[in-house]
Formats: C-alpha cells, structure tokens, sequence
C-alpha cells in the first residue's frame, strides 16, 4: 500500500491515534489525532485534507493543526467534505465559541481555511491522484474514498455499516488492490454494530466475499480500544480474515 496510516484506531488508549491517511505529502483523509504523528513542517506542507465525516474522531485535530499554520501560507488549505460534513464542522466546531472560524482568518480576504463541498459525483485530481468519494452507511453523512494512485487503486470505505448497497457500490469502483475496512466491534456486539453503523468480523467477512472480485489485499481499522485484543485474535484465526492484515494504530 503506498499510503501512510498516520492513525486508524477507534478511539484513544489503543494502538496509535485516530484516523488519518497521508495520501502525500500535501493530501490527508481525515484529521483525527493520528495527525499529530506530523511533525511541524510536514504540517505546513499539507494543502487538502478530505473528511470521510464529521464524527470527532475523524476531525479533532483539524482546529489545532490549523492553528499551526495560521499565517505560515499564501494559500488557504482546502477542507473537503459532503454539505452535511462542512454544515456541522462549521456550526459546531468553527463557530467562534469551541474554536475560531478559521475561514474568516488571518481576514476575510485571505483566510487559512477554505471549505469545498463534494458530492459522490465530483471526481478530484490532487496531487497526481484520482480521488472519488462515495456514500456509505454511517450514523451520519459520510464518504468514503476511491484513490488512484501511481497505477494502484486503494478504497477506504471509512466508517460504515454493512450495507448490500455497499458492495454494489465496492464492484462498480473497478478492480481493487487495497481495501481499507473498519471493523469496530466484536461479533457479539453485532447488534450495537448494526445500531452505531460499525462493521464486526462477521460483517466485515460478508461484505468482502459478495464483491463480484476479490480485492488485493484487505486491510483492517477502526479497532475500538476495548475489544481491539479480542478482535485481532478472532480476526487472526478465523479462516476469511486469515490473511487480513490489522493495520489498527500503526504508522
Ligand atoms: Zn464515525
Ligand atoms: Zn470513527
């Protein structure tokens, strides 16, 4: 896979941060702690970040990554996300109260923050790469994203629930080298699973074998802390998940 997981577990007290792919040196998925991993330059050095949605997880260190670079660029970087994505950071996190609206600063003129709406139409050239965002079955609106990079197509379906509409959506993407799926909890909590739009073992496994063909590899997320234990060992020695690589907080 030639894309840097700076973090994908869950939650905290696991291994590694939160969710945040550094697709290159100046394209993130995502902005959850996993961002910190960052040095201060490289911080200076992203231009786009694509949110897949806007659970805290996947955004709390957005405000804190843009108070670095406040003032530091001629450009502002650009934030993407569905409307419904962009309409909650917006009023619940750059409101002047949790943190500053950074899209009205240095000034109006010349803000560090710019916010893009994408739909599941737009197809996104950054940085030599194709990126195709798409909906997924989530608590709340949320994209995942098809990547298309240096001849290698890697799909981060982000947080979601098993969906059939899902794999429809997986097979008309084309061939997949690198599935990147979140499996959250253990079978026996399929049912807060299904509720919290989470994938288990068993989901997961059920998604990836009604794909018309079978991706490269499949790489696993979004363990939550407290059953992170659990669900490496089922998902080690359960015969689908065998060759399933855990990727769960490891740069
Ligand atoms: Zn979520
Ligand atoms: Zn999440």
């Amino acid at each position: 896979m030639n894309i840097k997981v700076l973090g994908c577990s869950g939650g905290i007290g696991g291994t590694g941060g939160t969710t945040c792919l550094q697709l290159s040196d100046q394209v993130l998925i995502d902005a959850g702690s996993g961002l910190g991993e960052l040095s201060l330059s490289e911080m200076k050095g992203v231009r786009h970040v694509l949110l897949t949605h806007a659970h805290m997880d996947h955004i709390c260190f957005l405000p804190m990554f843009l108070a670095n670079i406040i003032g530091q660029q001629s450009e502002p970087v650009t934030v993407y996300g569905s409307e419904d994505t962009l309409a909650m950071i917006k009023k619940h996190l750059f409101n002047w109260e949790i943190w500053p609206d950074f899209t009205q600063l240095p000034d109006r003129i010349n803000p560090c923050l710019k916010l893009q709406t994408i739909t599941d139409a737009d197809l996104l050239v950054l940085d030599d790469m194709l990126l195709r965002p798409f909906v997924v079955d989530h608590a709340v609106s949320t994209f995942g994203y098809s990547i298309r990079k240096a001849n290698r197509h890697t799909v981060f379906t982000a947080d979601t629930g098993y969906d059939p509409r899902l794999v429809i959506q997986l097979d008309t993407l084309g061939d997949i080298d690198d599935l990147i799926l979140e499996c959250s909890f253990p079978d026996h909590l399929q049912e807060l699973a299904k509720t919290s739009g989470h994938l288990t073992p068993q989901l997961a496994s059920r998604l990836v074998t009604e794909l018309a063909t079978p991706p490269g590899q499949v790489w696993i997320t979004h363990l939550k802390p407290s059953y992170e234990n659990e669900l490496r060992q089922v998902l080690s020695a359960t015969a689908a998940t065998r060759h399933w690589k855990l990727i769960a907080g490891e740069p």
